[in-house]
């Protein structure tokens, strides 16, 4: 964009090494102040045939590799909006807008998005960017199921708008969905729409550990065939702690009392009940290599279980939606090694989505990919020139 002799493009400066994303310093960041002037600058981009990134609150810049080309970041600071309609139980707010800050909003008026605490500092468009869920999303679904509506600016600078504020809209193709867990390869978000739910008045956490797979196994069947209805299921093992499920029960408090006694009943003589959520519930470490594995839920316990005597382990059993984490500074090969096990077993999907130093080829960062033509046809017809975060897309796209 530079050295352009149209009217120069709003809201652009000229990036300092502190907008590095990985190696890459853009020339430019943009940081536009509502929908209009993000479609003028991505428009701008197109003509210049710029390759352009999105930055929110830069917490997750390290996820998936960095992009091959970068000339303009465009940072979404200054989208920040709530407008939030409590009686719908709906709330659209800006790209930019700290997620801490819309849960502080939501809590407010007894309500919230049940997508689970999140690291201080992420955005809204960054968490939808992400696609990643919490614990939460065992009754209430995972993020892309909370999204009813999304505004996006296309890479040709052009404004889009998916689904709309009402919870029942969607006619024809959710191109909503595309955007969740896209990781910005295929535009800017700059709104997006989700359901509420009302915050529950009481919560009760009901954790056991075990000593072998099978009491566990045993622990987790006896959760689902009863009427315990949790908000989460969370299983975890590590190399240095034992193989523990928590059960997370939320209502009135009077509802909360036979429901809480099922849960501990299920999971065993050694369970004990928590009022509250402990620090970090959730969190996923912000350090070190991270990697997202999907697999039967039937076989969550086994894979905890198996993998976590040589890497941390956790994630929502029912869903058989895990993470794996190492401390920082874990040698590649130990990585490629946990990799390989879990890829042997055909039903069980691992990618590695955090780390450092950015996996050599000997790594296989993404593993058995099903889908992936069509993914790039996607890309293609969104971003032809392939000017958006490009390399950064699962597979590389
Ligand atoms: C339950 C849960 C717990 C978590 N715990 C942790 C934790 O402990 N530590 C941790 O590091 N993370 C954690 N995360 C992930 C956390 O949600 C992300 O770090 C955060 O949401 C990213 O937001 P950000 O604004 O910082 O995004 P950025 O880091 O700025 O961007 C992340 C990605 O999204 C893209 N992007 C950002 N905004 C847009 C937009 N408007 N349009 C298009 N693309 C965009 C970027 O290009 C980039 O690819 C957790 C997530 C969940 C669900």
């Amino acid at each position: 964009m530079a050295g352009s002799s149209r009217a120069p493009t709003p809201a652009v400066r000229a990036a300092t090494p502190g907008d590095a994303v990985g190696d890459l310093v853009p020339a430019q960041v943009a940081e536009p102040s509502d929908t209009e002037e993000l479609s003028l600058v991505l428009a701008e981009a197109a003509r210049e045939g710029s390759t352009v990134a999105v930055r929110g609150g830069g917490t997750a810049q390290d996820w998936g590799p960095a992009p091959r080309a970068l000339d303009l970041l465009v940072d979404t600071g200054k989208l920040s909006w709530i407008d939030h309609d409590p009686g719908d139980l709906v709330v659209e707010a800006g790209a930019g807008t700290p997620v801490a800050e819309l849960y502080t909003h939501l809590a407010g008026k007894g309500q919230r998005l049940s997508y689970d605490p999140v690291r201080a500092g992420g955005t809204i468009g960054g968490a939808v960017a992400t696609g990643a869920s919490g614990p939460r999303r065992l009754l209430h679904g995972a993020l892309r199921d909370l999204v009813i509506g999304m505004t996006v600016v296309r890479p040709d600078g052009v404004q889009a708008r998916s689904g709309g504020r009402v919870v029942k809209n969607v006619a024809g193709y959710d191109l909503a969905k595309l955007h969740t867990g896209g990781y910005g390869t295929l535009g800017a978000i700059a709104s997006v729409a989700f359901r509420l739910q009302p915050e529950p008045p009481a919560l009760r956490l009901v954790e056991a550990e075990y000593g072998s797979r099978a009491e566990a196994e045993q622990a987790l069947a006896a959760v689902r065939e009863s009427t315990v209805v949790p908000s989460a299921v969370e299983v975890s093992a590590g190399p240095d702690s034992a193989l523990c499920l928590q059960v997370v029960v939320e209502g009135t408090h009077d509802g909360l009392r036979p429901r809480t006694e099922q849960a501990a009943q299920a999971l065993g003589a050694h369970a004990r009940v928590l009022g509250e959520l402990p620090s970090q519930w959730g969190h996923r470490p912000s350090e070190g290599p991270l990697a997202w594995l999907s697999l039967p839920p039937a076989e969550s316990v086994e894979a905890a279980a198996r993998l976590g005597r040589r890497v941390r382990v956790g994630g929502c059993a029912p869903r058989g939606a895990l993470h794996l984490s190492w401390p920082q500074g874990t040698p590649l090969e130990e990585i490629a090694s946990v990799l390989e096990e879990a890829r042997a077993r055909p039903e069980w999907s691992v990618q590695l989505v955090r780390a450092h130093p950015e996996p050599v080829p000997a790594v296989d960062r993404w593993g058995r990919i099903p889908g992936l033509p069509l993914m790039r046809a996607v890309k293609d017809a969104f971003d032809p020139d392939h000017r958006f975060a490009p390399g950064r897309g699962t597979g590389g796209i």
